[in-house]
């Protein structure tokens, strides 16, 4: 590389210095490297009407972890003897200004799946390559290429997790030691025009007036993630005994999973570098569990949806998607706001929706509980809705997970037992006859006796006043009767599964009639 070259380093997700390779190769070779995270109004300019404080895409919660991630970024990289350089803009726009501005030879950014950002790195590689600038995107957000395992596939995603792990095998890097750390990196070229500025707190965001009752109690960046792991990792009991459905969704003093997954959201923390920790573990153990409910399995459930999200056209939507039922959802706005603003009546999934606005994270089997209520279980109303529900309040929200798992809960796809349906009254008090859960998250509710807090509206008027919550007046009485919504629910449902069955010509007019 000549003397005097400059390498853009662009951050998006891959928030951390250790197994970076994108910054691993920026970090080589060249005189002066510039790191660049652009804060994209797409994804960050408030929006005043939207449901809760955020912009239309994200609640604020998961904005001001994104920010905390970028300045523990930022002080990472200034103990590299380089600092981060925030910009503002559409992000290829910005990006193709830099590299004109800073005369860069090479861009390094970690490859993205998410359909946003494969658009955005078409337009950056387009014009990389009319200028003769060497462009670095290796995979290392995953466990795996997606394109490697839909390629040894076939061409075509594994469409069950059980082929998918036949395809995927061990990750080829399984046993090598990863690059975990840089001990230096060239320091920043001269910015010249390009407006920089400091990582901005929420206020300087523009969400100076907006009023937050509660923030989330998990903290962005990588030093937390770390931290975090290596908490979770020291217990090596639990990391060899883990069974996902064994977890309590209740618990929420010390929550029954890591609560990794908004770090590897962003990638604070590399999948890669926590399969391997699971991996020594493992190793110093008599025995195991093992996928899918073990914590690599989780990994690999990852790893999963975001192979078949890849390789499906149209996976965030029930239109012109091949590997999603058809399904006469209604769009009910009334029973999708009483869901979202935590106003249904069951307790137990008012409580979740709750947990889901203030802390941005519930327990996986909790999202069960309130996406199954929202389409097949109760309400009957379109997964798409609330995937955004949750696409925007989670703080883990991502793409391919979201959609993979509400296609899975409503089943559109990967799981079709319909008749499977969780009971919003009998579910959490298995795991929580106290409803400890419930009064924390609904302190409306937190002096009705142990008897009524999962169904409140049971209880005698007298009991109601005594616990100073009159339902109808202080907590809502329920949208629907669980009873006969869910039956309704799986009528409607075994329906629709025999028209699609009859679309795709498994079925006759006569086996339709019989279902009728
Ligand atoms: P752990 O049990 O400790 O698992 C470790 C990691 O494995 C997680 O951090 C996550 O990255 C991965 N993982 C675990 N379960 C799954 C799963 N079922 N599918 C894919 N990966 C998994 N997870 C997200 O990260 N982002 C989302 O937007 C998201 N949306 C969901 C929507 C619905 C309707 C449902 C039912 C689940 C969703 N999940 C999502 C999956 C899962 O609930 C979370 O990953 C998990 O609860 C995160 O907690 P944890 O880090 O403690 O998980």
């Amino acid at each position: 590389m000549p003397s005097g070259s400059s390498t853009l380093m662009w951050f998006r997700k891959g928030l951390r210095i250790h197994d970076n390779p994108a910054l691993e190769y920026a970090s080589k070779g060249s005189n002066f490297v510039y790191p660049v995270f652009v804060i994209d109004p797409h994804y960050m300019k408030p929006d005043p009407n939207a449901f809760s404080p955020g912009s239309t895409r994200a609640g604020l919660n998961r904005i001001k972890f994104l920010l905390e991630s970028l300045a523990d970024l930022d002080l990472s990289l200034k103990k590299l003897g380089s600092k981060l350089l925030v910009l503002k803009g559409e992000p290829s726009q910005v990006l193709i200004s830099c590299l004109k501005e800073w005369d860069v030879k090479r861009v390094c950014f970690e490859y993205d799946t998410d359909p946003y950002y494969q658009a955005l790195d078409v337009k950056v590689k387009d014009f990389a390559s009319s200028v003769g600038i060497e462009v670095f995107s290796p995979v290392s957000h995953t466990l795996f290429n997606p394109a490697d395992i839909i390629q040894k596939n076939g061409g075509k995603p594994p469409l069950t997790y059980q082929s998918f792990l036949k395809v995927a095998g061990e990750p080829s890097w399984a046993s090598s030691p990863l690059s975990i750390s840089i001990s230096s990196l060239p320091p920043v070229g001269d910015v010249g025009s390009c407006e920089i500025s400091e990582v901005p707190t929420v206020e300087e965001l523009g969400y100076g007036d907006v009023e937050q009752d509660e923030w989330t109690p998990f903290r962005g960046g990588e030093s937390e993630a770390l931290k975090s792991l290596r908490e979770s990792i020291k217990d090596k009991e639990w990391i060899a005994n883990f069974e996902k459905p064994k977890g309590d969704p209740s618990a929420f003093v010390k929550p029954a999973t890591t609560v990794l997954s908004p770090y590897l959201k962003f990638g604070c923390l590399s999948s890669r570098y926590f399969f391997q920790c699971l991996q020594d573990v493992y190793r110093n153990v008599k025995k195991h569990t093992s996928p899918p409910v073990s914590l690599v399995g989780q990994l690999l459930w990852r790893d999963f949806f975001y192979t078949v999200a890849f390789g499906t056209p149209n996976f965030d939507q029930m239109k012109d998607n091949r590997i999603c039922k058809q399904i006469p959802w209604n769009e009910d706005t009334e029973l999708l706001a009483a869901w979202r603003d935590a106003r249904t009546g069951y307790p137990w999934i008012d409580a979740i929706m709750v947990q889901l606005r203030k802390w941005g994270w519930m327990h996986h089997l909790a999202r069960h509980c309130v996406a199954c209520f929202l389409t097949r279980g109760d309400l009957f109303v379109h997964w798409e809705k609330g995937r955004d529900v949750f696409e925007r309040l989670l703080i883990d929200s991502d793409w391919a997970i979201n959609n993979g798992n509400w296609l899975w809960l409503s089943c559109s796809s990967f799981f079709y037992q319909y008749n499977r349906i969780y009971s919003p009254i009998s579910f959490g008090k298995k795991y929580d006859p106290n409803g400890n859960y419930i009064r924390h998250f609904l302190p409306v509710l937190k002096d009705m006796p142990k008897e009524f807090i999962y169904e409140p509206w049971t209880a005698p008027l007298s009991v109601q006043t005594k616990a100073k919550c009159i339902i109808g007046r202080d907590y809502p009485k329920p949208v629907v009767s669980h009873d006969s919504a869910s039956k309704e629910c799986k009528r409607k449902l075994a329906e629709a599964y025999a028209l699609n069955q009859k679309l795709n010509g498994q079925l006759t007019e006569e086996d339709l009639g019989n279902l009728k």
